[in-house]
Parts: C-alpha cells; sequence; structure tokens
C-alpha cells in the first residue's frame, strides 16, 4: 500500500508529538508518583513529630511539677509535715499548668494532702488526711482561684490510703519518677494519667509527691492535626490501648466490671485505624522502639501508615499516623489524566497542522510534478519559467531539461544517421549499377567504335566517295567515343575517382552537348538553341562538366515535356567573367514545383525521378572549383546557372 506524502508527513508529527508527550507524562508518572509517596510519607512522618512533641510539651510540664515538688520538700523549703505549707505550694502549681488537674503528696505515716480542680462549690478543692496509728481525720476543703476558702467539710467516712495505691506503690519501688499506666478518671469520666516521684531524705524514702494529668487534650490537638482530608492520628499503649484518637468518644469503653477502660485498638470503631494498626499489634502489644512505616488497602484504596514512639517523656506510647495515598496524590492523579487528554488534543492539533503543513510543503512540489509531465509530452516548452518552488527542484528541473535538450538532439542525429544510411545504402546501389551497366555498354560502345572507323576506312576508300555517308560515319564515330568518355566519366565519378583535371575548350565541349541532345530535343518538338560566345580555356574534369550540362539540358527538356508548355524552348547561354565564365541554362518550362527543394537529395517530382541529379551536379561543380546555382531572379524563363574558373 502507498500513502501520500502528506499523509506520511501528517502521521509522522502527530505521532512523534504523541510518543513525546506519552514518554514525559509516563516518565512523570513513576517519578511523580514516587515523589508523591515519599511526600506522602513525609508528611506522615512530620505530623507523627508534630503529634509527639506536643505530647511530650503536654506532659513534660506535669513530670517538671512533680520533680520540683520532691526537690521542694527533699530540700526542706517546705516542711512535708507542714500541711498548710505544702497545699499552698501545690495549690500554687497547680494553677500555672492547665492540663494538670491535681496534685498530692502522700507519706510513709499515711498523710495525704491533695489539691484538685472541683466543679463546686469553688473551683479548687483540697483533701488533707492525718492519720495516726489509731485514726485518720480527713478534711475536705473548696477554695477559690485565689485561694480564698469558700467552703470546709470532714468526711469521716473516707479511708482512702495513699500507701496503697500503685503510683506511690511503684513509685516506692522504683526509687525513681514513673509513669502510672492511663486510667480513666471516675468522676470526670476522662482519661488520664500520673506521674509520681519518690521523696527522699538520708536515703530514705518519706513519701511520693504525685501529678495528675488530664489528656483528653491530646485527643482534642490530635483531632485539629491537619494530616490530610482523610488522614488521622491516634496515640497507642505498648498492650494495644488506644489512649487518644481525634474522637475522643470512641476510646472510653465500658470494662467487665461496670468501669470505664481504654478500648484496645482492635476493638475500636475505626475501622480504617483499626486496618491499620491491628497487624501491627503483636498478640496485643505494640512495639514501641522504632519508627515503622507501612502501606495498606482498605476498601479498594491504598494507605500509608506509620508508628512513631513517643520519645523523651518514659512513657510506652507511639504516636499512629495514617492517611489514603490518593489524598497526597489525587491532584498529581487528576493532573497526569488532564496531561494525557492535553497530548491527545495535541497530537490532534498536531495531525492537522501536520496535514496543512504538509500540503504547504507539497503545493510546489505538485506543481512541479505536473510541469515535469506537461514538458515531456510537449505541451509545454522546457524554456518557460518554473512555477515558484524549492531550489532542490529548481536543480532537479535543470538537469531534467538538460536531459531534455540532450535526447531531442540524440533523436535528431539518429533521424540524420538514419537518413545518410538509406542514401548511403541507395548510392552505393546505384554505384553498383552504374558500374556494372558502364561495363556491359562499352563492350558494344567498342564494337561500334570499331566497326564505325572500319566503315569510313572502307567509305573513304572507295573510288567516288560518299561525302554525306563519310561525315555521317565520322559524327557516329565522335559519338561512339564521346559515350565510351561519359561512360568512364560515370564510372570513375561514382566511385568516387576525381578523374582528371586538364585545361579543355569549353566551346567545343558546348559543342558537342548540343550535338548529343539535338535528336533528343526535336524528339519532343523542343528547340535546343546554343547562344555561345567565344569562351577562354577552363581547368577541370571535362567528362563530368559536361555530365552537369547534359543533366541540367535533360531537366530542362524533362520539365517543358511533362507540363506539355506551349513553348518549348530551351536556351543554353554563356559569359566570361574575370575570373570564372558562367553558363546559363534557360527553359520555358513551368518553373520549380514549390514542394521541391532543389539540390536536396532524394526531392524529386517525377514519378521514376531519384532527386540525385542536381544534389551530384552541385558536388561537381563544386569539386571543380565552380559552382551551380537555381536563378530566382530570372523570371521569365527557369535558369540554372553554372559558374566555372578561367
Ligand atoms: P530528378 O531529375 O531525378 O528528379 P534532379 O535532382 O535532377 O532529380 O531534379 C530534382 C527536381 O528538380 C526535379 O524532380 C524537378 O522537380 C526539379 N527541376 C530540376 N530542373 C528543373 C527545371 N528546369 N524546371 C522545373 N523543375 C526542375
Amino acid at each position: 500500500m502507498k500513502f501520500s506524502l502528506g499523509l506520511v508527513l501528517a502521521i509522522s508529527l502527530a505521532g512523534l508529538q504523541f510518543l513525546a508527550i506519552l514518554i514525559v507524562v509516563s516518565t512523570s508518572f513513576v517519578t511523580s508518583e514516587k515523589a508523591m509517596l515519599q511526600h506522602a510519607r513525609d508528611l506522615l512522618a512530620e505530623a507523627g513529630a508534630n503529634a509527639s512533641a506536643h505530647s511530650n510539651g503536654f506532659l513534660k510540664p506535669a513530670r517538671e511539677a512533680a520533680e520540683l515538688s520532691k526537690r521542694v520538700i527533699e530540700s526542706g523549703i517546705i516542711a512535708e509535715d507542714d500541711t498548710a505549707q505544702l497545699e499552698q505550694f501545690l495549690f500554687q502549681s497547680l494553677q500555672n499548668e492547665s492540663q494538670i488537674s491535681g496534685l498530692y503528696y502522700g507519706d510513709e505515716s499515711g498523710n495525704f494532702v491533695y489539691v484538685m480542680r472541683s466543679d463546686g462549690p469553688a473551683a479548687f478543692r483540697t483533701k488533707i488526711m492525718r492519720r495516726d496509728p489509731t485514726s485518720v481525720r480527713t478534711e475536705l476543703i473548696w477554695r477559690g482561684p485565689d485561694f480564698a476558702e469558700v467552703e470546709a467539710v470532714l468526711d469521716p467516712d473516707d479511708r482512702f490510703d495513699p500507701r496503697s495505691r500503685p503510683w506511690y506503690e511503684t513509685a516506692k519501688a522504683e526509687r525513681t519518677t514513673i509513669w502510672t499506666e492511663p486510667y480513666i478518671f471516675f468522676s470526670s469520666q476522662q482519661p488520664g494519667i500520673s506521674v509520681a516521684a519518690p521523696v527522699m531524705r538520708d536515703g530514705e524514702m518519706t513519701g511520693v509527691i504525685g501529678v495528675d494529668i488530664e489528656i483528653s487534650t491530646i485527643s482534642n490537638f490530635l483531632s485539629q492535626l491537619a494530616i490530610s482530608d482523610r488522614g488521622s492520628a491516634l496515640i497507642l499503649n505498648d498492650n494495644g490501648d488506644v489512649i487518644a484518637h481525634p474522637d475522643m468518644t470512641q476510646i472510653i469503653v465500658p470494662d467487665g466490671d461496670a468501669n470505664l477502660s481504654f478500648v484496645s485498638i482492635q476493638e475500636i470503631d475505626d475501622p480504617v485505624a483499626k486496618a491499620a494498626f491491628t497487624r501491627l499489634a503483636n498478640d496485643g502489644v505494640v512495639s514501641i522502639e522504632r519508627e515503622t512505616q507501612t502501606e495498606f488497602a482498605y476498601q479498594g484504596d491504598r494507605y500509608v501508615s506509620l508508628l512513631k514512639p513517643l520519645l523523651g517523656m518514659d512513657l510506652p506510647w507511639t504516636i499512629a499516623v495514617y492517611a489514603p495515598e490518593s489524598d497526597f496524590t489525587q491532584d498529581i492523579k487528576d493532573n497526569r489524566t488532564r496531561n494525557i487528554w492535553l497530548a491527545a488534543i495535541i497530537s490532534f492539533a498536531a495531525a492537522l497542522a501536520g496535514l496543512a503543513l504538509a500540503e504547504l510543503i507539497l503545493r510546489p512540489v505538485r506543481a512541479f510534478a505536473v510541469r515535469t509531465a506537461l514538458v515531456s509530452q510537449g505541451e509545454v516548452p522546457a524554456a518557460e519559467p518554473l512555477p515558484e518552488t524549492y531550489k532542490e527542484l529548481e536543480k532537479a528541473n535543470e538537469t531534467l531539461i538538460d536531459q531534455i535538450a540532450q535526447r531531442r538532439e540524440a533523436d535528431a542525429k539518429i533521424l540524420e544517421l538514419n537518413r545518410d544510411l538509406s542514401h548511403f545504402s541507395r548510392v552505393n546501389l546505384m554505384g553498383q549499377m552504374a558500374t556494372g551497366l558502364a561495363h556491359e555498354l562499352s563492350q558494344p560502345l567498342t564494337a561500334i567504335s570499331q566497326n564505325v572507323d572500319a566503315a569510313i576506312s572502307t567509305a573513304s576508300q572507295q573510288k567516288d566517295t560518299n561525302k554525306d555517308l563519310l561525315d555521317i560515319l565520322s559524327e557516329l564515330d565522335d559519338q561512339a567515343h564521346l559515350g565510351g568518355d561519359i561512360l568512364r566519366a560515370l564510372r570513375g565519378f561514382v566511385r568516387k575517382d576525381q578523374g582528371e583535371a586538364a585545361p579543355f575548350d569549353v566551346n567545343e565541349l558546348l559543342a558537342q552537348t548540343e550535338r548529343l541532345l539535338h535528336h533528343e530535343a526535336s524528339t519532343h518538338g523542343i528547340a535546343l538553341r546554343f547562344d555561345v560566345p567565344p569562351l577562354p580555356m577552363v581547368t577541370g574534369n571535362r567528362i563530368q562538366i559536361a555530365q552537369v550540362l547534359i543533366n541540367l539540358i535533360r531537366n530542362a527538356m524533362e520539365a517543358i515535356t511533362e507540363a506539355d508548355s506551349p513553348v518549348k524552348e530551351v536556351l543554353v547561354s554563356a559569359k566570361a567573367k574575370p575570373k570564372a565564365l558562367e553558363i546559363w541554362v534557360d527553359d520555358s518550362g513551368p518553373g520549380i514545383d514549390p514542394d521541391v527543394t532543389l539540390f536536396k537529395q532524394f526531392e524529386t517530382s517525377k514519378k521514376d525521378g531519384m532527386g540525385l541529379g542536381l544534389s551530384i551536379c552541385r558536388t561537381i561543380a563544386e569539386a571543380n572549383g565552380g559552382r551551380l546555382w537555381f536563378d530566382r531572379e530570372h523570371k521569365d524563363r527557369t535558369r540554372f546557372c553554372l559558374s566555372l574558373p578561367v
């Protein structure tokens, strides 16, 4: 199948364009996909770090408050048994940090001072328990922000003993600041955690300072953390409990003992979070050792997730963050789809542009092709200016025109060669015929001549010599010799024999010619007249010149006879000029046939003519240094002129 140049150009242009765009788009697709995934992970890591920093910033002041109180008591700035001073100090610390919900100090004797935030009847409440081996006195005091006492009651039923609480026992056992397990405050039903620091004096532990922190604020913070459209962050305990979640209501669930507890990640009512992290919790234990990045699928969407341990706080917590990949890559994907459409549209436009361009490019080529066809058919001359086209085609055109010119010249030469060849073969044939004829005729002519000689000698020996008979015989003898001479000359001429050039008497030759043709002329009723003044001798081949004259006179007589001219007259006249003599043969015939080109081989108006006579005669005239021409100026008669050098 063959396609047009225009179509090929258009398809190639559009195809290349599409391919180029496709390569760029697909490369950018792969790289952008990778970059976006990395970007998503970076964003997650950033969100994790953010949550971690925020949680630290939230927990750290509480621990510092516990440790500061511990040092204050250890240094004796505040005496541990000075309950009033201790309460005031703890009260101030509580006011300084909003996330602290309560501060307390319990000692080895079971005494307990506890300041906390309260819903009423005042903003703060203090519990002071004093113990001796037999009894315990519990006093509750509500205070305003200015520490002013609003209300105070005794609670005789309170059996609370700090020494039996986990925070106390753990701090005492470990002799260092400890965090308790997170728990749900019974009264507020809010999640919290406590930090406890043992107070040491002289190597002995005298009591434990404790700080309660409400960690619901961390959940609030997480809910405000902008990760992505559908991304989320939570905090997991190493036992798989969810400590903080953007939706705080999710994390508190009733346990079997009608108490509240934290929901485990396996049970949370957040399917994506569950899908993201359940499998990371090994036998309910979440690895908090190192940062873990994973990907997972949920309901056909691909997600990225991250576990980032909360460092610096000695808490077994880890920040867990997840987000669907499409939150980060959707824009890129949309953009990519747009790009592919754009590429298709551009390619289509490129194809159209390619077609237009191809048309533009091809127009001069087509004009050139049409012109070339017309030139080759000969309908437009090659010299005609070329339509506007390209340099290359102009060059091609020049070559083409050269070729055409050369071909026509070749053609002309072939034609001429053909003509020459056929001429040559005809002349050759004629030569052979003439030579044969001359040979055949020479025998009887010689016989005639010998017999005439014998007749003359016999007649002249007679007594009564018949003078007329002798004249006739002598004329016969001359003619027989002339015939022999003509035959020899003819043979010599045809053989390209130049013959012998010698001075001869033209008057004598003309007289002989008159004698030779006299009888023939009178047979046709033609008056053959010779009007010749005495002429100088000329040098040349006498026989050939005679042949020319005979041919000219015969042509004249044939023209008259053929046309049956009313006046039948042939006049041969001559004139001597300084360097040459001219002989004219005039006749009263019809003149030259306009279809005949004189002196051209094979041009004849006669049925049995060969059209060679005049051309041979001109060659003879010129070979003898003379000329032969037709005198057009001579109007009343047909005149051929022969000039011969003197
Ligand atoms: P051919 O006699 O065989 O035709 P020529 O070369 O002698 O060949 O003559 C060529 C032609 O020239 C003749 O056929 C004739 O038409 C023309 N021609 C020659 N001489 C005369 C003349 N005197 N009058 C008219 N036509 C002539």
